[in-house]
């Protein structure tokens, strides 16, 4: 649950911030511990202020138009804190930056003796020493960059493409033959379910079948259902357990 909190705040700071820098900074209170995340970007009026932590909403309309998202991310981040006895809340000047923060009631404790196994390495995948291709579209880098780096750990040789919306992703799979697409379901100009079944019509049969996993943060039966109707081969949810991610992924490579 942290870390999914972590991954939306980072991942908002990462897209509404053009120039300057991200910073996270984790803070021992005494008790409990302060996790914040400072960014140099657009920042929120103060009018906007009451509206953040609402689901589905946004600072304005232009928004969703210029960076895309569902306005869900920080009303469920927030709940989440909640649920774990925290609280969260955000500092911030228009055109400066923010500052979002949340604090949990976290105790220092020992840390725990690693065991013999935690000292292996993960069990490298069958197909580790094959040079894959591999899209990755997402809309949020911060996200690319986690995946990127879970699929060179795993697969040493593997290229990692990357597409920031469907019709990045289209446009690179017209251009060059991948073995897999992992697709993030909510993104500007065009998500995944539509770049999926574009990609379901193209006449080249390679590429018509090339499999999709989706990957998103919020789902539901009816989401799975039009996942699935798309012509997603699966869906997994974020934040992924990489051991988890890295299984599925290899059920759906060609020759595993
Ligand atoms: P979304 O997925 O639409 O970004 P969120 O709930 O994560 O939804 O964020 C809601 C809104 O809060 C965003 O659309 C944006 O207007 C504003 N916001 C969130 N984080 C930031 C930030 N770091 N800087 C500026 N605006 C932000």
């Amino acid at each position: 649950r942290l870390m999914q909190v972590l991954v939306n705040l980072l991942g908002n700071a990462l897209k509404f911030t053009h120039q300057g820098s991200v910073v996270l900074r984790v803070r021992w209170l005494d008790p409990g511990v302060e996790f914040s995340v400072q960014d140099t970007g657009i920042g929120i009026l103060p009018e906007q202020r009451q509206r953040i932590f609402q689901r589905f909403s946004q600072a304005d309309a232009h928004i969703q138009a210029r960076y895309g998202g569902n306005g869900l991310g920080l009303a469920i981040s927030k709940q989440l804190v909640e649920l774990l006895d925290g609280e969260m809340d955000f500092e911030s000047e228009a055109g400066q930056g923010s500052r979002f923060w949340f604090r949990l009631p976290l105790q220092a404790s020992e840390a725990p003796e690693r065991s013999a196994s935690g000292d292996q390495l993960p069990t490298p995948m069958h197909t580790a020493a094959v040079a894959w291709r591999i899209l990755v579209v997402d809309d949020h880098p911060i996200n690319r960059l986690l995946v990127k780096r879970v699929l060179q750990n795993a697969w040493p040789k593997a290229e990692v493409l990357e597409a920031v919306n469907g019709q990045q992703a289209l446009e690179q799979l017209d251009q060059a033959s991948v073995d897999l697409v992992l697709m993030d379901m909510v993104m500007p100009v065009m998500d995944g379910i539509a770049a999926t079944a574009a990609l379901r019509q193209e006449a080249d049969a390679q590429l018509c079948h090339v499999p999709v996993l989706g990957l998103t943060a919020n789902v539901n039966p009816l989401d799975l259902d039009r996942f699935k109707a798309a012509g997603l081969n699966e869906v997994m949810l974020k934040p992924f357990e990489p051991a988890a991610l890295c299984a599925q992924i290899e059920q759906l490579l060609p020759v595993s």
